[in-house]
């Protein structure tokens, strides 16, 4: 990637139009909607809206392909040579991809480029190498029978990704559905369909065939609802709002699709007086403020044991006042706008909540400049556990501070949510890391350090913030069906 000193050029929008079948096609009822740059309001490009007829022609053409098997019975090996080619296409076009995430999604283009299109080739490439070590078992079971397991494919999956992080999104559910042999009709996010777009022409240009993976844009209520109430489909893999998930669980349920999510959270952040208080701090920067907050796993809730609070607070403070906040495109902005005008009102009422609670705001609360949907970092000391600002999850760059003294009671208040997302601790003591780690119900637990992913690492929820794993060998196992076969012998 070419090192950037200066502002980074906006990319073309080249694919607006449903990819269905292989085709790029505008929506049945030929409607669009507008997809805007968040830094400034402004419209970038219309996109199909697709709707229950677009899904129909899309869940069509992935039926056909996994039925004809031109996808899901090739040589296992091909197939990941095939999304190796795909990870190496967008490898060629990263820094391309990276500012087209930026003027969809309005994060800093460092980020994009450091982060979300990297993990996007990865995530691809971990999965290319599972496609041929899918492999089941022999079973000794009583009498004379030879009785053996076949991972196969789930079939046509639907996959509906939030805008936090669409390409990535993108790439966490196409690695394993690709690898395991299944067909897709991903419905993007309403407010960032665009990288996803430009990823099926890639997947396209890579060959992987037509009908494999299918793009629909449009609404939730629209082409996501369509597409959790098809009966061609076999699967729901859904990233979102826990109120959606239970919307799409209840929808499901007629068919019994398949269902995995990945919702949302109010992961507690933990700082003990004996953590390393520099890494401690900037890992609680890093943990709330990383994609303006925008992060399910968002280190929301801070504890802070309260010998070191006073100094952690300052730290925050100072974090705070010299974070770089402006247009995306510039190399040295660290934090961009809200994804849109909903996230922006919701997160500025939090702040009022916060306020009204009794809470004490010591940085930020306020829109920054008058153009897009930017909030100043905000930090709120003087939380409390029943204070809407330490329950709900805002999503945004808003962070509760809460302090302990009492370090038996600390895994009780950690656990005090419906969410179990992500948790982090910061000590130097080890032992009472792994218990915290082992106490905590929480999917992720990160030990003195916050946000490190990786495709081989499992992701999920504890409790209403998930059901099912993405990533690693979990991820790849809830895209296939587990297949018995008993042979007389
Ligand atoms: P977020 O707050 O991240 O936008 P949502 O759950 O509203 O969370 O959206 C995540 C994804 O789910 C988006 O692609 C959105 O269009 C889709 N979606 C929203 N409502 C529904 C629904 N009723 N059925 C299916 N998909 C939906």
């Amino acid at each position: 990637m070419a090192t950037m000193t200066e502002k980074v050029a906006r990319p073309q929008i080249r694919q607006t139009q449903c990819f269905i079948g292989g085709k790029w096609i505008p929506s049945a009822s030929g409607k669009t909607f507008e997809t805007i740059h968040p830094a400034t309001e402004e419209v970038i490009a219309q996109v199909a809206e697709g709707d229950k007829e677009d899904i129909d022609l899309a869940v069509d053409a992935a039926r056909a392909q996994f039925d004809g098997g031109q996808w899901s019975q090739l040589d296992a090996r091909d197939r990941g040579a095939l999304m190796h080619k795909l990870a190496d296409l967008i490898e060629a076009e990263a820094d391309e991809l990276a500012a087209l995430e930026t003027l969809d999604n309005g994060k800093p283009i460092s980020d994009s480029r450091a982060a979300d299109i990297p993990l996007v080739i990865d995530c691809l490439r971990y999965y290319a190498g599972w496609a041929d070590k899918i492999q089941g078992e022999t079973i000794p079971i009583r009498g004379d029978y030879f009785c053996y397991t076949r991972r196969e494919p789930v079939g046509v999956v639907g996959q509906i990704i939030p805008w936090n992080f669409p390409a990535l999104m993108a790439a966490w559910k196409w690695g394993p559905a690709l690898a395991a042999g299944c067909t897709i009709v991903m419905k993007p996010a309403e407010q960032t369909p665009l990288t996803c777009l430009r990823m099926a022409r890639l997947a396209q240009k890579a060959g992987i065939p037509d009908g494999v993976i299918n793009v629909v844009p449009g609404y939730g209520p629209t082409a996501g609802a369509a597409l959790v109430k098809h009966p061609g489909v076999d699967k729901i893999a859904f990233t979102g709002e826990l109120a959606t998930a239970k919307i799409i669980q209840r929808e499901a349920a007629d068919s019994m699709k398949r269902l995995t999510f990945e919702l949302g959270g109010k992961s507690p952040n933990v700082i003990f007086a004996d953590a390393d208080l520099d890494a401690a701090a900037a890992g609680a920067h890093f943990a709330l403020y990383f994609n303006q907050g925008q992060c399910c796993c968002a280190g929301s809730r801070l504890f802070v044991e309260d010998s070191v609070h006073d100094e952690l607070i300052d730290r925050l403070v100072d974090s705070n006042k010299n974070r770089r906040l402006g247009d995306p495109f510039d190399p040295d902005t660290e934090q961009g706008p809200q994804v849109d005008q909903a996230q922006f009102d919701k997160v500025l009422k939090y702040v009022d909540y916060g306020k009204a609670d009794g809470a004490r705001c010591v940085s930020g609360g306020n829109r920054h400049g008058d153009q897009g949907y930017f909030v100043e970092p905000t930090l709120f000391t003087n939380v409390t556990d029943e204070m809407r600002i330490a329950q709900d999850e805002i999503f945004g760059p808003v962070l509760s501070v809460l302090k302990f003294s009492d370090v038996d009671e600390i895994v009780r208040r950690a656990n005090n949510t419906n969410f179990g997302l992500a948790a982090a601790v910061w000590t130097r003591d080890i032992g009472k890391a792994h218990r915290f780690a082992s106490q905590v119900r929480a999917g992720t637990v990160w030990v003195n350090c916050y946000d490190v992913f990786d495709a081989a690492a499992p992701f999920g929820g504890f409790k209403q913030s998930g059901l099912g794993r993405e990533l690693g060998e979990a991820g790849l196992a809830a895209y296939t069906e587990c297949k018995t076969v008993t042979v007389a012998m």
